[in-house]
Order: C-alpha cells, then sequence, then structure tokens
C-alpha cells in the first residue's frame, strides 16, 4: 500500500494556487518540473487511472510524490508575500521574494546545488563549520527573513574611512559593501574550501600562484596540475550577489543570469591570457544564495568523481 495515498494526492491536486507569470512557468521547466495536461486532466478526471498515466520507468509512489511536488512548487511560487507589521507593501518587495524563490530551488547537477551547503558536513579543516550565530543568519538570509541591523554601515577602511551607506532589511548592502573587507574574505573563503577539496581529491593544488601572462605576473586564485588533461589550470572564483538593481529590474526575473555572467565576464577577461600562457583556465561562479555556475557546477563534478575514484581504489587495496 503506498504511503501517500492516491485519495490524498487528489485532494493535494483538486487545492487552489496562485497565478503564476511566464518566468515562473520557465522557472519550473527549467527545474523539471512538469506535468502534462494532458496527464493532469486524466489524473483528475479518474485517479484510477493513476498507473495508466504513471511514466514507464517510473512507479506510482514517484510518480504520485512528483505530482504533489509539482502543485506545491506552484503554489510557493504563486503566493503573495503576507504584510509585515510595520512595513508598506510594495512591488519591489514581491519581485525580490519572488526570485530568492527561485534562487533557492536551483536543486539541481543543472540548475546549480543551490540547497546543498544544508547537507555540508561541519570540518573545521574544510571550512564548512559554522558558529551558531553564523548558521543562524545565514538560515534566515536564505529563508527571506529579515536581517536585524543598525541603520547605518559602519565598516571601516584601513585609513579610518566610515562606509555610512543606508543598510537595508534585507541585507543587499551588507553583502555588497565595496568599503569592509567582507567582500574579499568571502571570496578567499571560498578559494580556500575550493583548494582544500581539490587537494583532497588528490590533486597539486597551489594558491594565488603567481603566472606569467604576457610578460606581466597576475596572480591565478588556484592552479591546478593536471585538471583533465592539461599540465596547469588557473581556476578562479567569482562570488556575486543577484539582487541588484540589475537583477531585480530585468523584465524577466532570471535566477541563473548573475552566475552565468559572472562565469562568462571572467572568461573573456582571462581565458585567451592564460592560452597565451599555455595555460588552461576555468572560470567559477557562485552566488550568495548557495548556488553555482554552470561551469562550477561541472568543477564541482570533476572533483566529487575524482574523490570517489579515490575512495574506490582505496577500498580496493583493503581487500587485499
Ligand atoms: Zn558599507
Amino acid at each position: 500500500m503506498p504511503s501517500l495515498s492516491i485519495f490524498c494526492t487528489e485532494d493535494i491536486l483538486a487545492e487552489e494556487e496562485g497565478s503564476l507569470n511566464e518566468e515562473c512557468e520557465e522557472h519550473l521547466d527549467n527545474l523539471k518540473l512538469k506535468v502534462e495536461e494532458e496527464t493532469l486532466d486524466k489524473v483528475m478526471e479518474s485517479m484510477e487511472e493513476i498507473p495508466e498515466v504513471c511514466p514507464k520507468d517510473q512507479n506510482v509512489q514517484h510518480f504520485l510524490h512528483s505530482l504533489v511536488h509539482w502543485k506545491r512548487a506552484r503554489q510557493w511560487l504563486g503566493k503573495k508575500e503576507e504584510e509585515k507589521e510595520g512595513e508598506t507593501k510594495d512591488d519591489s518587495g514581491e519581485r525580490r521574494e519572488l526570485l530568492r524563490k527561485m534562487l533557492v530551488m536551483r536543486g539541481s547537477k543543472e540548475t546549480g546545488y543551490a540547497g546543498d551547503w544544508l547537507n555540508a558536513v561541519p570540518c573545521e579543516a574544510l571550512g564548512t563549520k559554522m558558529r551558531r550565530a553564523v548558521f543562524l543568519t545565514v538560515l534566515r538570509w536564505w529563508m527571506g527573513g529579515r536581517i536585524d541591523q543598525a541603520e547605518q554601515c559602519g565598516v571601516r577602511t584601513a585609513s579610518g574611512r566610515i562606509c555610512g551607506e543606508q543598510l537595508d532589511q534585507w541585507g543587499d548592502h551588507a553583502v555588497s559593501c565595496k568599503v569592509g573587507p567582507g567582500v574579499i574574505a568571502r571570496h578567499n573563503g571560498v578559494n580556500l574550501a575550493w583548494m582544500l577539496a581539490e587537494k583532497a581529491a588528490g590533486y597539486s593544488v597551489q594558491r594565488e600562484q603567481k603566472v606569467v601572462f604576457a610578460g606581466k605576473k597576475k596572480p591565478a586564485d588556484t592552479l591546478v596540475w593536471g585538471w583533465k588533461g592539461e599540465d596547469a589550470c588557473a581556476q578562479d572564483w567569482a562570488v556575486v550577489h543577484p539582487m541588484t538593481k540589475k537583477g531585480l529590474g530585468a523584465r524577466k526575473l532570471d535566477p541563473y543570469e548573475a552566475v552565468t555572467q559572472a562565469e562568462e565576464r571572467k572568461k573573456r577577461l582571462e581565458s585567451s591570457m592564460c592560452a597565451d600562457a599555455g595555460v588552461g583556465f576555468v572560470p567559477l561562479a557562485m552566488d550568495t544564495f548557495g548556488g553555482f555556475g554552470p561551469s562550477a557546477s561541472e568543477a564541482l563534478e570533476v572533483v566529487a568523481d575524482q574523490m570517489r575514484t579515490l575512495k574506490g581504489e582505496e577500498d580496493q587495496e583493503k581487500e587485499f
């Protein structure tokens, strides 16, 4: 007897859902959260049709789950934000919340693993262990909560100049402030975690290594030896914040825009320089909601595969 009953699914599918605009429909398509109208009509006509319309490569239980998941995702995207006390509701808040939902939904290899940070094993050596206060703030951020903070940004430069910009309830300025060390520290943190992961996978890696590009020395964030058959490969991270005026003001909200653009920008600027120096180049981008760009997702797969190979070899050795 399936644990998710057909009757229960029927009730859920009959529930109301908010209206979804074109960008949401497109996003659900990208996430492969799609149920053909014909299938839905048949299911709603008679739930006894379920085994008939269930795809051949899926069991009925999984199919029921996918229908419920599809419905819940639609309801979530279509739900308007509730007004918070003391806040005036406006369109910009709605758009921001919709973009946040789209950003955190990017859960797969194809869409950028945005939620995977919640599955990371806390490890000091890998830089994945967060202090309680940090974890709570990050989780609140990810879930769209307001961030309590002072009215003005009090970050100072090395020479003592104060930033003084107005801080917003979302934390947008806090993560993008150019005055303080935050943006660079975040980049360096990601870079260090990446280097340690590559080392753990067996790669020979150097960090902040100077490479001679056309007579000029330029540091490569990470220089990896033997990457996908290349002698040396420079890898460079960008960590971007998608909640910008441009991102929120776009005609169509696009949760992939910030990371994809960041990778393309890096590639444009650095790949030919690297090629001239006989070094490969991989641009890597992630965003402040934990999602990775296409090139970074691919690189993560390469390292994960390498780790699996290494582990497999070790297991085999134990048998002898
Ligand atoms: Zn600031």
